[in-house]
């Protein structure tokens, strides 16, 4: 891996000041969360318990599945986690934290950061699995209550965790939804970082990082929620886009930077084992999610009926949708073994060809390069709820309140429209993922060309369950 990004970033905040005043202001996020997102949030749980419960019948399970999904995921390559910095699951924590340390002064713990380096990622990815299982096997995309208790599960996690330690622990380590937002952060075009320069030469409070009181332009603040140095961020996954360190620093030093799209990954990214196993997971995600159209192909009875059927297959279709990369890097290291023996035997007996030029890099590394492809199959499989779904907005959010909508205007796709959308996202994503594994290897195309090749057939796979049937 490199270790130095040689590249000129692009400071959005010089380029338009007006933006910059606005992320600086109070309404970027606190009176967006406070005044806005907190009661919206609770209005979309309270509805999703007392309204009808199918999606057709409910605008929140539809703004749930039909639009949030879908726009979070288009929203990662142009803004990473920027999500987080306007998430209800983290406003209520924030809230809870506050009244809680007005009602009962006192210190909250310090985060171990070994220990939640070590298996908060691991533990996030277990709380992953089981919502995967629990959306496939209690139709959560169809069940209002059920999306309800999804919310206010991951809710309760974050009130949870800041009751008990300072700052934003839950989603620094521990949140599902987080874990998928810092993965998918990478691939994006923007990112927030402080001029190292500026930092050691000027600066000796560090108030971005530590908070503190209002220092020349330098606003109060706690510091940042995640112990984040905006100096020493190296990975868009550490930086949840709240603003706050560009509102402390008394010194300019805080940019929001134009860049290429996951320059990280091929110059100062380190690998985590438990990343690659969120990007496996959420690969078969995508499969996980089009079981009756697996099912169909391979022209089996629906099994949703039976539960423990349901279950065994599902768990199939992820364990064999994360198989198959590494199945094809053991094929990848296997090969170059037998070039090495091929290649004595060509000093022996003049044989004239070697299969692979390169020792493959560690798997670790290399998988980040499918990460285009799991952000297209996913955004591919949400697309089609939101061009045949999100546009029935007046329809449906008359049938919640038990009216008769069905005259009202709808705009959805034409399926042809969705198709193409879909099959466009999964090529281009397959041309990213070459590109991407290129740049992370740095070896020619012909060692990498088994991963190269999975990719195409995990996207043919993909094509064949999520393109065709719409
Ligand atoms: S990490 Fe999770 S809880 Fe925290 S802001 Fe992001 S989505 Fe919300
Ligand atoms: S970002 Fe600003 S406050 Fe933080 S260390 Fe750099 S100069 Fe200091
Ligand atoms: S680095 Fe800055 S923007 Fe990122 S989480 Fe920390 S304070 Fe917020």
């Amino acid at each position: 891996m490199l270790s130095k990004r040689n590249f000129f970033p692009f400071n959005l905040l010089n380029a338009y000041p007006n933006l910059r005043r606005f992320l600086r202001s109070d309404w970027f996020p606190d009176r967006l969360n406070y005044g806005f997102t907190f009661t919206f949030f609770a209005i979309v749980v309270a509805m999703l318990f007392l309204a009808p419960q199918t999606r057709d019948q409910n605008i929140a399970l539809n703004f749930f599945w039909a639009w949030w999904w879908p726009l979070i995921l288009i929203s990662f390559p142009f803004v990473g986690r920027l999500w987080c910095s306007i998430c209800p699951f983290m406003i209520y924590g924030e809230v809870v934290q506050k009244l809680s340390l007005w009602l009962f002064p006192r210190q909250l713990k310090h985060w171990n950061r070994d220990v939640s380096e070590r298996w908060g990622g691991w533990f996030l990815f277990g709380l992953f699995v089981l919502i995967y299982l629990w959306e496939e096997l209690w139709d959560l995309q169809n069940t209002a209550y059920l999306s309800a208790y999804l919310l206010l599960l991951i809710t309760a996690g974050a009130m949870i965790c800041s009751l008990i330690f300072e700052r934003r622990y839950w989603c620094r380590y521990l949140c599902p939804i987080g874990g998928m937002n810092g993965l998918f952060a990478k691939l994006s075009m923007t990112e927030l970082r402080a001029q190292q320069g500026t930092c050691s030469a000027e600066c000796t409070t560090y108030q971005c990082y530590k908070g503190g009181v209002k220092k020349g332009e330098g606003l109060e603040t706690n510091g940042c929620p995640l112990y984040s140095h905006p100096a020493q961020l190296q990975d868009n996954r550490d930086c949840v886009l709240c603003m706050t360190c560009l509102k402390a620093c008394p010194h300019r030093s805080v940019e929001f930077n134009l860049r290429p799209p996951a320059i990280e990954l091929w110059t100062t990214h380190v690998p985590r084992t438990y990343e690659v196993a969120l990007l496996l997971l959420l690969l078969g995600g995508a499969f996980l999610h089009r079981l009756p159209e697996i099912t169909s192909v391979f022209g089996l009875p629906t099994i949703t009926a039976a539960f423990f059927p349901h279950l065994a297959v599902s768990l199939l279709i992820l364990i064999v949708s994360a198989a198959i990369p590494l199945v094809t890097y053991g094929i990848m290291r296997s090969l170059y073994f037998l070039t090495i023996v091929w290649r004595k035997n060509c000093e022996d007996n003049q044989l004239p060809f070697s299969i692979t030029a390169c020792k493959p890099r560690p798997f670790i590394q290399l998988a980040y390069g499918y990460l285009p492809l799991v952000l297209g199959a996913n955004l591919a499989h949400y697309l089609r709820l939101f061009l045949q779904e999100a546009g029935r907005v007046l329809p449906v959010t008359w049938a919640t309140f038990g009216l008769d909508g069905s005259t009202l205007p709808i705009f959805i796709a034409h399926p042809a429209v969705i198709s193409f959308l879909q099959g466009t996202t999964l090529i281009f994503s397959v041309l990213l993922t070459w590109v991407l594994t290129q740049k992370i290897a740095r070896q020619p195309w012909r060692s990498l060309m088994p991963q190269h090749l999975s990719a195409v057939i995990l996207a043919i796979a993909l094509w064949i369950v999520i393109v065709a049937p719409t």
